[in-house]
């Protein structure tokens, strides 16, 4: 990739604030609004009396009772059973060159098909997209965009790679975890952007889907 391409791109990705699309990837997208969330059963919970659940997703092990949704906002316990809300709702979709995740030393050069949907199971205050990040999905624009359209779309845009990114994959790890698989059988990599924050269980199934694991280093208390 030349560097004038490279600055081009990444400086547009890094305009990303708040729901972003690239036009490149507008016809597979359909307009979803603020609403119309996804009710995809989660994985990786336990149900208990009275239509409690706890969530073993992260090391937060939200326990909820009906109605109620874990701290990352994206999960929803409704009638004791626990789901997803964001499955296929992505509220950003980029192309970026994969140096920007930042991975160096996997596909140099290649342009990476980047999605996130809104929350995180975290909230530093030094987050760069805090506007998708510490939001509940119905107060950002998202697209319908479930994993079989993510790889066409990637076929489409030349894209060898399908990166989740932004905020924080972990708590779309349905939805992440479906694309990987659909990609994998076309021959598209997948590369995780993540803090980290996640229960070993769920960890160990994904490694089995994706490709890469960039682990950023959010804190510490040692
Ligand atoms: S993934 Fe979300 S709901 Fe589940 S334990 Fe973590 S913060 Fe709570």
């Amino acid at each position: 990739m030349k560097r004038r391409h490279f600055l081009k791109t990444a400086g547009g990705a890094a305009l990303l604030a708040g729901s972003s699309l690239s036009p490149a990837l507008m016809d597979l997208y359909a307009f979803s609004g603020q609403g119309n969330l996804s009710t995809v059963e989660a994985r990786y919970y336990k149900k208990h009396p009275d239509r409690e659940i706890e969530c073993e997703l992260c090391p937060r092990f939200c326990k909820l009772g009906d109605k109620e949704r874990g701290y990352c906002g994206v999960r929803e316990n409704i009638g004791g059973t626990y789901y997803t809300l964001v499955y296929g709702k992505a509220c950003s979709a980029n192309i970026d060159p994969i140096e920007k995740k930042p991975l160096f030393h996997y596909l140099p050069g290649s342009s990476a098909l980047s999605i996130a949907t809104a929350g995180c199971n975290v909230n530093c205050k030094f987050c760069q997209n805090w506007e998708i990040s510490q939001v509940r999905p119905e107060q950002v624009t998202h697209y319908d965009f479930p994993p079989q359209a993510v790889v066409q779309s990637a076929q489409k845009n030349s894209c060898p790679v399908i990166a989740y990114t932004y905020t924080e994959p972990i708590i779309f790890y349905e939805y992440m975890y479906d694309t990987s698989v659909e990609a994998r059988k076309k021959g598209i990599k997948s590369v995780v952007i993540t803090g980290g924050y996640i229960n070993p269980e769920p960890l160990v199934e994904l490694t089995k889907v994706v490709d890469a694991i960039k682990v950023d280093l959010k804190a510490f208390s040692e």
